[in-house]
């Protein structure tokens, strides 16, 4: 859906929209819109400012990735708010003469008629996603020894990769001696 300033221009848009699963493409990020996003809000054009848009709303959408231990399937219910401003390209080699002050880092830009919802959800649903992407809190991994998942076959490996090298290191000394 493209949020057009013409519109804003006339009047506050408002948007209430469904997108099937996997309509967004996160491919490049290596996660995947697993259940229909869903999204609602408003798009604004700030009155007294040079075409400053505010966009709020909140959004909820199931994502998948894979899990960080075990690469099997994670699946991760996000539901967020935001509440964005954004400034058109034209401002920002005004903005560079004055120096853009500390408060309004999380200020976007747009070029242009407008910009595309898809766009806006698309980053804060990045921007959501946890940082740490496990299938479940508890999830065992994957052995580093035998390669098994051992959250459907546990293994009896020792986690004695160390020791191994100790060993290898004994077995030198012991060659010096002889
Ligand atoms: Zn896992
Ligand atoms: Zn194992």
């Amino acid at each position: 859906m493209f949020l057009s300033i013409k519109e804003m221009e006339l009047r506050k848009i408002r948007f209430d929209e469904t997108f099937a699963p996997r309509e967004l493409d996160f491919t490049e990020d290596e996660i995947r819109q697993a259940g229909p996003l869903h999204a609602q809000g408003t798009a604004e054009l700030l009155a007294n400012t040079d075409g400053e848009v505010r966009v709020r709303g909140n959004l909820d959408v199931q994502m998948e990735a894979e899990c960080d231990r075990c690469l099997g399937r994670a699946r991760f219910p996000l539901n967020t708010s935001f509440d964005l401003f954004y400034r058109p390209m034209s401002f920002i080699a005004r903005e560079e003469e004055v120096g853009i002050d500390e408060g309004e880092a999380e200020l976007g830009f747009y070029e242009g008629a407008g910009m595309e919802l898809e766009d806006i959800l698309h980053e804060q649903i990045l921007l959501t996603m946890p940082m740490q992407r496990v299938c479940r809190e508890d999830c065992q991994g994957i052995c580093p020894a035998c390669g098994k998942n051992r959250n459907e076959t546990p293994c009896d490996c020792k986690p004695a990769s160390s020791d191994s090298r100790w060993d290898a290191l004994q077995g030198l000394k012991d060659l010096k001696t002889l």
